[in-house]
């Protein structure tokens, strides 16, 4: 399941369904002529209506210092591409997913699982070229618009509220990442035009086709199920090899010029970032989703898997045939649960089967079940609207109505299992995070490995991180990513 790509490519299909044709333009790249349904100003309105929901979806960074270098750096390539007048907006976000992506208009992404794996700024150039070349040669435009000919502007228009296009997005999953998916030779140009951008900007290109290294070592060790830069950006066979010499062809241009890698600049601003998940939103132990942050738990169903993300958590029946989804209330201040259980069932599409005011481990609720239309027909949904610390809580089962009585009662059991986080442990838990070292002679990575006494972090972590072998020697003053462990 991949709920992290539905929203906006659910608002870039709604944008894109309000538009008109607006027959052929000129690719700003290939000076060639293009079907295009959508004009500059509107690949801008996309970005701009779909960067908020990426915001809500994942969160930036917490770190204006680290975002600023980051937007600085972007700027610099975004100024020598080929659309520079573009409003270029460059944004980490706040997850461990190691990826990247590009919205039309200019809207750049990197997540801060990627950068961890970067080790100097030319190979944060050359992805950011990369994903800004998806920008400057429409890549994705031209998808709305081949997209649009065939006739697949599904999604548009869907009279479902906001509370309950979460089910529907899942069903469309299969859409957004077809939407979503560049084409090789989309791939291969974005990596040509990653290296000339690089180049232009100064920075050694070279060093972008070493970065691909990472995720040919992830592929590896993760298939290909994970929803990571992989499976958005396919990577043509002879990836690494054209690229790097692409690289060395730009470079012989122009010899003797320095080029940028600024290794120690780039490693230095990543000290303290979060490494891997952070724990105080939300993660899962002895069969409850817990969350510190904001002090509750909730049962998992067992054999369920659960997905995180900052404005919503799922928990997914393996076959996917129903999920419970937790979210915060669309709530006006001060309404109650019922309030906001029964103006739910009034909205258009939904119908408010039953529903009674009532107490979930102390706290003041709602319990209602609904049936739902949908364009993928009717769902049978059991929610729970619970006031907790001042914020009211909308927990959601939902299934298609014929399979409703096969879990109604597991969707009950979950739904008032919401109850209060005590565990002092749980409520302390901190964030493991990135350490830049300096080495000492004779250091390796297996001796630091083993003074850093995590046990959730192993040495391929670290060797992966830093693309070293486990038991070379550092030179001495050498930086090197650790991982300084949490509670
Ligand atoms: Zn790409």
């Amino acid at each position: 399941m991949d709920i992290r790509h539905k929203f906006w490519i659910r608002r870039w299909l709604v944008v894109a369904g309000l538009m008109i044709l607006t027959s052929c333009v000129k690719n700003p790249v290939t000076g060639g002529r293009q079907l295009a349904l959508i004009s500059e100003s509107q690949e801008i309105e996309i970005g701009t209506a779909s960067h908020p929901e990426v915001l809500s979806e994942f969160g930036a960074v917490e770190d204006k210092a680290l975002q600023e270098y980051f937007s600085r750096i972007g700027m610099e390539l975004a100024k020598v591409s080929h659309r520079p007048e573009l409003p270029w907006h460059f944004t980490l976000l706040d997850t461990d997913v190691v990826n990247a992506f590009a919205v039309p208009g200019g809207f750049v992404y990197l997540t801060r699982g990627i950068i961890e794996h970067m080790n100097n700024e030319a190979e944060l150039a050359g992805v950011l070229g990369h994903e800004i070349g998806h920008i400057t040669a429409r890549h994705s435009v031209t998808q709305i618009s081949q997209q649009q000919l065939l006739g697949l502007g599904l999604g548009v228009g869907s009279i479902l509220s906001p509370t309950f296009q979460q089910l529907s997005g899942l069903a469309e999953t299969g859409m957004g990442i077809l939407l979503l998916k560049y084409s090789r030779d989309h791939e291969r140009q974005s990596d040509q035009l990653g290296v000339q951008y690089s180049d232009l900007a100064g920075y050694d290109a070279e060093q972008m086709s070493r970065f691909f290294e990472v995720f040919e070592s992830m592929r590896e060790e993760q298939g290909e199920a994970i929803p990571n830069w992989l499976s958005s950006h396919p990577a043509p066979p002879d990836r690494i090899q054209a690229t790097r010499d692409a690289a060395i062809r730009a470079k012989s241009a122009n010899p003797g010029r320095q080029y940028k890698i600024n290794g120690e600049e780039f490693l230095t601003r990543l000290s303290g970032i979060i490494y891997g998940e952070n724990p105080r939103e939300g993660f899962v132990e002895g069969g409850r989703f817990v969350h510190p942050d904001l002090r509750f738990q909730l049962d998992v169903p067992q054999g369920w898997k659960v997905q995180n993300t900052k404005s919503v958590v799922v928990f997914a029946e393996p076959q996917g045939s129903a999920v419970v989804q937790l979210t915060l209330a669309p709530a006006d201040k001060g309404q109650s649960p019922e309030a906001i259980g029964r103006s739910i069932g009034q909205q258009q599409g939904i119908q408010l089967v039953d529903g009674a005011s009532s107490s979930v481990n102390g706290n003041p609720a709602y319990l209602g079940t609904y049936r739902v239309q949908t364009e993928q027909g009717i769902l049978g949904v059991a929610a729970a609207f619970i006031a907790y610390g001042g914020l009211v809580y909308q927990i959601t089962g939902l299934t298609p109505e014929q399979a409703f009585s096969r879990f109604s009662g597991l969707f009950g059991s979950t739904l008032r299992s919401f109850r209060a986080l005590s565990d002092s442990r749980i409520l302390q838990v901190q964030p493991d995070r990135l350490r830049i070292h300096r080495s000492r002679a004779g250091e390796t990575l297996r001796s630091l490995a083993g003074t850093a006494k995590s046990p959730r972090i192993t040495l391929e972590e670290l060797v992966r991180l830093n693309r070293l072998d486990p038991d070379q020697q550092l030179a001495p003053g050498t930086l090197v990513k650790l991982v300084q462990p949490g509670r």
